[in-house]
């Protein structure tokens, strides 16, 4: 998912919102929902694109699983009033990597293996990849979420 993640993140903040009452419900959706490729920063300007940045930590189900339940059993515990937007920053954070799964590639697997798994694979038939991207049809999922999005924003503002 290039572009999509900011807007999903919108609307899964509008449905958390929906059934729960907390300042930082919108907030914690949409920094979860972009989060995860702020590794992009350290695969252009620190390792030079040595590697697929789906395979930096913040990409990986398998760090964010454990990270998830420990800070969710700490916050029930101690403070139970941030549970909804910790709830709602992991939920983003998995629906993140769950669109990069389609037709990015993510390790489901790892640390068993780092093998890298996508729903769709985009052949590239553009000279560069983010056109081979914009013009599969894949891109018609981001287009509709950035739709939704917008009419959800459009509807609570007009
Ligand atoms: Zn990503």
């Amino acid at each position: 998912m290039i572009t999509a993640h900011l807007p999903s993140g919108y609307i899964l903040g509008r449905g958390a919102q929906r059934y729960g009452v907390h300042p930082w419900l919108m907030p914690a959706a949409i920094l979860g929902a972009v989060l995860p490729d702020f590794d992009l920063i350290w695969f252009y300007f620190v390792d030079n694109r040595a590697f697929h940045h789906h395979l930096y930590w913040v990409h990986m189900p398998a760090f964010w699983l454990p990270v998830a339940v420990a800070t969710l059993m700490v916050l029930r515990r101690w403070r139970p009033r941030y549970l909804p937007p910790a709830r709602t920053f992991f939920v983003a954070i998995f629906m993140h990597i769950v669109l990069d799964t389609i037709a990015g590639s993510i390790a489901w697997q790892w640390p068993i293996n780092s093998e890298l798994f996508q729903l769709v694979t985009v052949e590239p038939t553009h000279d560069h990849f983010i056109l081979s991207f914009l013009f599969h049809w894949t891109f018609s999922l981001e287009l509709a979420i950035w739709a939704l999005a917008l009419y959800l924003f459009a509807k609570a503002k007009f």
